[in-house]
């Protein structure tokens, strides 16, 4: 393959790919017999791009949910009613989509119609099988119909399902998605190749799956569809502590805080199978727990290949800048919440977290390393989207949230430019010798910096093989 007149780093270029690398770069290279010639037109070529943090099967799924919030959460939903703001307009929301199948409603907040359980999910809908997820993600309710579909009452006994005081489940399930995933895969198969496609559309080559319930069976899975065509992209998982390999993910939660010798257990069992650690911490306490649990276990070496990791971030003060920079921990935020729930934290924290929410230059300059990543299905799945995020901090409603926290647009690339195990670490680079994941733009850089949001991508590669090409190209 031989990508001819392209901009590498401001220099027009022509790129060989061989193979899954890239094999020669010159300023101008002849086409060899049956070689494959794509013309860049002085686009520019980048190395492909990393989703350091998405739930790859919930965001497929989304592709066919209704979307339950005050406002969409992710840009890939497609057409459908106005949004629900109270329960007579979630029922009408509801009850526009005809059928008998499951329903699976996302991204629902209890400022909607309070805390729902089976019983007020009846109300709404009693005729067929329902599930709603909260927009925490931690969360899924179902109606009772759904609830007797998945034999709910022989599982009651499982950690995260809610019980009413005379023991009767009530249709709440905590952090049970991979049990209702395999409970479900039968009667509501998901087709993932259309959101792969969608994905390699934005020039991502690459993405982990922080699932905190990834097992070695999860990543059999990923490498089956890859194989089978269905996923592009090749993907890094993290998951469970039965996994002998990748991060081990570590859900933190303010309300209900493992004891740290629990933490610190986990931790030392995957340092001894050379394994990193990502810990989810959305809170300032969560954070703390996270840094106290690490310190504890520093006698044993963090795996240098796999670098210790804080999921969102989401709130950071100054004081715990140098423990984050001396544990040598990527924080892997997504600056695009700040745009689709700006508005909602605005309303919701206090001014003090509001100013050091999603921070990003003052990681940055603090020597913290950071990488980028949507979390979809949670927050908005388009890179370009993440960045413009990240550089101009507005909202949907265009107010700036922590202006001191912009970023440049080439930072913002380069939160998307490391490598999968090591976010915000080495950035790669379009060189002989490098895997040929190639994202190439329809315009050089420089013309396209000012609106990230605006970019088009003409061609993405994958390991060698085109994974998307724009019409006529
Ligand atoms: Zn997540």
């Amino acid at each position: 393959m031989l990508i001819k007149n392209a901009s590498v780093e401001g220099r027009k270029r022509d790129v060989r790919c061989t193979g899954e690398c890239i094999s020669e770069i010159a300023d101008s290279l002849e086409p060899l017999i049956g070689e494959h010639v794509t013309q860049a037109g002085g686009g520019e070529l980048l190395p492909g791009l990393h989703d350091h943090h998405m739930h790859f099967y919930a965001t497929a799924a989304l592709r066919r949910s209704i979307d339950c919030g005050l406002r969409p959460a992710v840009a890939i939903t497609g057409n459908q009613p106005s949004l629900p703001h109270d329960a007579a307009s979630l029922r009408r929301l509801l009850a526009e989509y005809s059928g008998d199948g499951w329903l699976r409603g996302v991204n629902y907040h209890e400022s909607i119609a309070g805390d729902l359980d089976r019983w007020q999910l009846d109300a709404l809908v009693s005729e067929r099988p329902v599930r709603i997820q909260h927009r925490s993600g931690k969360l899924w309710i179902l109606n009772s119909l759904a609830v007797n579909l998945l034999d709910l009452a022989v599982h009651k006994n499982l950690p995260g399902v809610e019980l009413d005081p005379q023991g009767v489940p009530t249709g709440r399930l905590f952090r049970l998605d991979a049990w209702l995933r395999e409970k479900l895969g039968r009667q509501d198969p998901l087709d993932v190749s259309v959101l792969s496609r969608q994905m390699a559309s934005f020039g991502i080559t690459g993405f982990t799956d922080t699932s905190a319930t990834n097992t070695a069976a999860t990543v059999i899975q990923f490498q089956q569809m890859r194989e089978r065509g269905e996923i592009l992209q090749k993907s890094y998982l993290m998951g469970d502590d039965s996994l002998d390999f990748g991060h081990l993910k570590i859900l933190l939660d303010e309300d209900n805080l493992p004891p740290l010798n629990e933490l610190e257990a986990r931790i030392r069992r995957a340092r001894a199978k050379k394994r990193g650690i990502a810990f989810h911490c959305v809170t300032h306490i969560e954070l703390l727990v996270a840094i106290a649990a690490l310190n504890s276990c520093n006698e044993l070496d963090p795996c240098k290949q796999f670098a210790d990791r804080i999921e969102h971030g989401s709130v950071i003060f100054d004081d715990v800048l140098p423990m984050l920079r001396d544990l040598h921990l990527s924080v892997v935020t997504q600056p695009g919440f700040l745009y689709d729930r700006g508005q909602q934290y605005a309303k919701n924290l206090t001014p003090h977290e509001l100013a050091h929410l999603y921070r990003y230059q003052t990681l940055l300059s603090s020597g913290v390393k950071v990488g980028l990543s949507s979390d979809a299905p949670y927050g908005p799945l388009n890179p370009w989207q993440v960045m413009e995020s990240a550089v101009t901090r507005k909202t949907v409603a265009g107010e700036v949230i922590g202006a001191n926290e912009c970023i440049t647009p080439e930072q913002a690339l380069a939160g998307y430019l490391s490598n999968a195990q090591a976010p915000g670490g080495v950035e790669r680079k379009v060189a002989v010798g490098e895997c040929a994941d190639l994202c190439l733009l329809t315009h050089p850089w420089r013309e396209l910096r000012t609106d990230l949001a605006g970019v088009t991508v003409a061609v993405t590669v994958v390991a060698g093989e085109f994974a998307y090409a724009a019409d006529g190209l």
